[in-house]
């Protein structure tokens, strides 16, 4: 399929030049006029890459940028009429992959967003960020879990649980500092709460979920989720 290009843009004969543009060399497009909207239609449609332009209302492009960045891994080509060094560089050192300086030819933008994408290609926007230990596989932006090339079918819940355990892959993470990152709000719940995710996630993820080798009790302390071999001691 072609790559998913999201414009964040808001004069509007600027972005339908783009459209236009991108549209005749073969890209799907998506827009948006805000940085709010924006983020929403990343999170909602994954585009392969994000055209950002600098001077927007409400939330900045730079401040935009920041925020995509928390999340994604997407290729963000910054767009703007700055031609200050000062802006590329700070646009470069945000997270930005490119830039370009408006006014720009149509014919050239479609040539540089090719260049960038060739170069972020071989990641998938699903595998961008991946939490691998040993056979078990954790696709954070897909919130997909894969044992050997089997998908775990997780609740959310399950899911946030054994993210912050992999994270922290390796380190006794204490019960009060689970309750706190996964429960947050909720974390008035009954602590037994935590203990009865814990016996779902072996179930899903043990060969023997009463004597688990993956997700292990330390005693009065919390839980363990093992690291990779070469980094357990
Ligand atoms: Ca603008």
């Amino acid at each position: 399929m072609s790559e998913l290009i999201l414009v964040v843009e808001d004069e509007a004969p600027v972005q339908e030049a783009i459209v236009e543009a991108l549209e005749a060399s073969g890209m799907r497009v998506i827009t948006a006029s805000d940085g709010e909207r924006g983020l929403e239609l990343l999170r909602a449609e994954r585009p392969d890459l994000v055209l950002l332009d600098l001077m927007l209302p409400k939330i900045g492009g730079m401040d935009v940028c920041v925020l995509i960045r928390e999340h994604s891994e997407v290729p963000i080509i910054m767009l703007t009429g700055l031609a200050a060094e000062d802006d590329r560089v700070e646009g470069l050192s945000r997270g930005a992959d490119d830039y370009i300086t408006k006014p720009f030819r149509v014919r050239e933008l479609a040539a540089r967003l090719r260049a960038v994408l060739r170069r972020s290609q071989h990641w998938s926007s699903d595998d961008r960020e991946l939490i691998e230990i040993e056979d078990l596989r954790i696709k954070p932006a897909a919130r997909e879990v894969w044992l050997d090339d089997r998908r775990i079918g997780l609740t959310p819940k399950e899911f946030d649980l054994l993210e912050y355990l992999a994270r922290n892959a390796g380190n006794v993470v204490p019960r009060e500092q689970i309750l706190d990152r996964v429960w947050g709000e909720d974390k008035y719940i009954d602590p037994r709460t935590l203990d009865v995710h814990i016996r779902w996630l072996r179930e899903k993820l043990e060969e023997s979920p009463s004597e688990p080798q993956r997700l292990l009790t330390v005693r009065g302390e919390g839980y363990r989720l093992v690291g990779p071999e070469a980094e357990e001691a």
